[in-house]
């Protein structure tokens, strides 16, 4: 694969976690889930955790300032390929971003907001190993990764604050779609597909289109 640097675009609870992950692996690059790095700041009590953590409970994105902050020094330390996952979401973040990498491949992952909500509601993070499951019954709490007794919910998956997420997504991060496929293609995968059938999808999505990159 010809492509270093991938930004994975998609509403909340699509799955680039869980793809940008794979990719990263296999691609032997790293992953910049700014979301997970913010939980990582507000376990720490920094002070960008707790900037963050009403933004992140309450499900509106944390301001640009703080994130392009963030993810600059994350890029400074990061400069031989990457795979984003939730950045950037909104333009100010994709213009910055366009500067300092302007031969990114744009993957979108395609879910519809009903099967986003069902999503949420079954989803869990692992305290012990960091893992994100789904899971079949919602009382359950043993990791099927490690299995730890460690399932918790993640405070901003409640369906009031994925609410606030999915508006913020249509009102701040769709835009980007126009912004990129103005710069280039952006490849669709349909995220509703089962995990290792969108992964495929996805690998293929970022050799296609890489002659002269
Ligand atoms: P999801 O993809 O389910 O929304 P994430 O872990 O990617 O979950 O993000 C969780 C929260 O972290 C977001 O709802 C938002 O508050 C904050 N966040 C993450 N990345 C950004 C970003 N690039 N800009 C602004 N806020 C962000």
């Amino acid at each position: 694969m010809n492509h270093k640097n991938v930004i994975l675009l998609g509403p909340p609870a699509s799955g680039k976690g869980t793809q940008a992950k794979k990719l990263a692996e296999q691609l032997g690059v790293p992953c910049l889930g700014t979301g997970q790095l913010l939980r990582a700041e507000i376990e720490k009590g920094s002070a960008v955790g707790k900037e963050a953590k009403g933004f992140i409970d309450s499900g509106r994105y944390v301001p640009d300032e703080t994130i392009l902050k963030m993810v600059g020094e994350w890029l400074n330390e990061n400069k031989d390929g990457w795979i984003m996952d939730g950045f950037p979401r909104t333009l100010p973040q994709a213009e910055e971003l366009q500067k300092l990498a302007p031969d990114a491949k744009v993957i979108v992952l395609d879910v519809p907001r009903e099967n986003l909500e069902q999503r949420i509601i079954k989803r869990r993070e692992c305290t012990s190993c960091g893992a994100t499951v789904a899971v079949t019954d919602l009382s359950q709490t043993r990791c099927r990764e490690c299995g730890a007794d460690s399932l918790v919910s993640r405070t901003d998956d409640a369906l009031e604050s994925f609410k606030v997420r999915y508006e913020n997504y249509e009102e701040l991060t769709i835009p980007l779609y126009d912004y990129y496929s103005g710069l280039g293609p952006v490849e669709h995968v349909d995220g509703t597909q089962a995990p290792a059938k969108v992964y495929e999808e996805v690998t293929n999505a970022v050799t296609m289109g890489t002659s002269g990159n």
